[in-house]
């Protein structure tokens, strides 16, 4: 799949992606599928470099909400206060003025509009999802449903709740709670494996990937992006795809677009498959913790924190999840831990990703800024990047997500393309 060769030293292609995470590597599948020539690049030795190293690993379209919610602002503060916190906030200047941007686009207006476009686009992508699994392309996606239990009754009274007994009986691993709900349309898809398989299926069709690569500095021309200068080889290309998660930032910021992306550091702790391991995942909703039947571990995540994402990952934050996911699944307690890790989930300030062709720099497009949905949104991500490139076509209700909308200008101080 991934080649570890040195690549010559000018390369010539039509695409380059930055970034092997789930969106780059579905971008990349898409476009070698279209018959471009399309380089792929990524700084980590391997796949998961980013935030595509772990995460629920679910694909649940009817889940799928802006960040900045009207929601957040009122529920932030108490989960802020719970044991362990599920939302945590460092008070970092910086932080706290992208905090205020996200509370600020967390109007009702705002909300219900972005809601009802990202659930579109959600279902579009699920119906993918689906399309590639069928191909024998996505052999991991699994329709388990998914359950959703409450701790303590909610005040509010649903259609929807189930008795612990009923939820019980769809899902024998769960100790008693107070209520639950049980949603069928939903898909479990874990992300490495994606990864690879879309990376396999492009480099069958022709596409170069590149680990241990970093893209260091967009080269530009008249403006407009020619290339990518990456340790030592120059890859030039007719355009240029951000799909570097956090990292798309830094680059965008060098041909002066601003993407203002910040991590919402979540953990993960892996504990080995076993007997104690549900049939579905199971949402302890209170906590914001989930808690995912993989093939070989059961994967319990949870939290969003934001702060200086060079912290070091506290590893008792992983733990109190586990402990947290035992209560609702008492085998996970002495279940043994395999894997912990902390991963930042690309945010934006307006809680929509990002995703389309700048109209301030030719040549460049970004796939970024997907938050906590990354993995449900690449397939529709992937299509309407490799259709605004190869097709020319950008239907007019995209420009909700375009990149050029945290005032993007054409950087006054571009590298030019330097001789090779
Ligand atoms: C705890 C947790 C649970 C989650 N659960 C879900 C879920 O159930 N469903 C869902 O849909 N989403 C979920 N997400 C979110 C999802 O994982 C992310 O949205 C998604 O992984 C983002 O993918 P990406 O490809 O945009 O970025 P990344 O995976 O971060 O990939 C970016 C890549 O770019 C590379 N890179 C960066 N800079 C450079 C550079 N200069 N040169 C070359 N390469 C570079 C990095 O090495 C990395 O491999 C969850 C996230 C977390 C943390």
């Amino acid at each position: 799949m991934a080649s570890h060769s040195p690549v010559p030293r000018v390369h010539r292609v039509d695409c380059v992606v930055v970034g092997a995470g789930v969106v780059g590597a579905m971008i990349t599948q898409q476009l070698a599928r279209r018959g471009v020539r399309v380089v792929l690049i990524d700084r980590a030795p391997g796949i998961g470099g980013g935030c595509s190293y772990a995460n629920a690993a679910i694909v649940a379209p009817h889940h799928v909400t802006p960040l900045a919610t009207p929601a957040l602002l009122r529920e932030a503060p108490i989960q802020m206060l719970r044991r362990p916190p599920a939302v945590r906030m460092q008070p970092d200047p910086s932080i706290l003025s992208w905090a205020g941007s996200l509370m600020a686009s967390a109007t009702p207006r705002r909300a219900h509009l972005a809601g009802e476009r990202l659930s579109r686009l959600a279902a579009e992508s699920t119906r993918l999802h689906c399309l590639l699994a069928d191909e024998g392309l996505s052999p991991t996606l699994r329709k388990t449903g998914a359950i959703d239990v409450y701790l303590r009754s909610p005040r509010r009274r649903r259609a929807d709740l189930l008795s612990f007994e009923r939820l019980q009986a769809i899902e024998p691993a769960l100790a008693p709670v107070a209520a639950g709900a049980h949603h069928t349309e939903e898909w479990t898809l874990e992300s490495r494996s994606f990864v690879k398989a879309m990376l396999d299926d492009a480099s069958r069709r022709g596409a170069d990937v590149f680990f241990g690569m970093s893209a260091e500095q967009l080269l530009t021309e008249h403006g407009r992006v020619v290339g990518v200068a990456a340790e030592g080889t120059t890859l030039l290309a007719d355009h240029v795809i951000l799909a570097a998660g956090l990292g798309s930032a830094t680059l965008a910021a060098q041909v002066g677009l601003n993407l203002p992306l910040r991590g919402g550091r979540g953990y993960v702790i892996d504990v080995a498959a076993g007997d104690h391991a549900p049939a579905m995942p199971v949402r302890i909703k209170e906590h914001r913790v989930v808690v995912t039947p993989l093939a070989d571990r059961v994967r319990v995540c949870g939290s969003i924190e934001f702060g200086d994402e060079r912290r070091p990952m506290d590893p008792g934050r992983a733990e109190a999840l586990k402990t947290v996911a035992a209560r609702v699944l008492p085998g996970l307690e002495r279940a043994a831990v395999i894997d912990r890790w902390a991963g930042e989930r690309p945010c934006t300030p307006d809680g929509v990703p990002v995703i389309g062709r700048s109209k301030a720099v030719e040549n460049l497009s970004v796939a970024a800024g997907h938050g906590m949905w990354g993995m449900v949104l690449a397939p529709v991500t992937a299509r309407m990047i490799t259709e605004a490139i190869v097709d020319d076509v950008e239907p007019a209700e995209d420009a909700w997500l375009s990149p050029d909308r945290y005032d993007g200008r054409p950087a006054r101080h571009h590298r030019a393309l330097s001789p090779t």
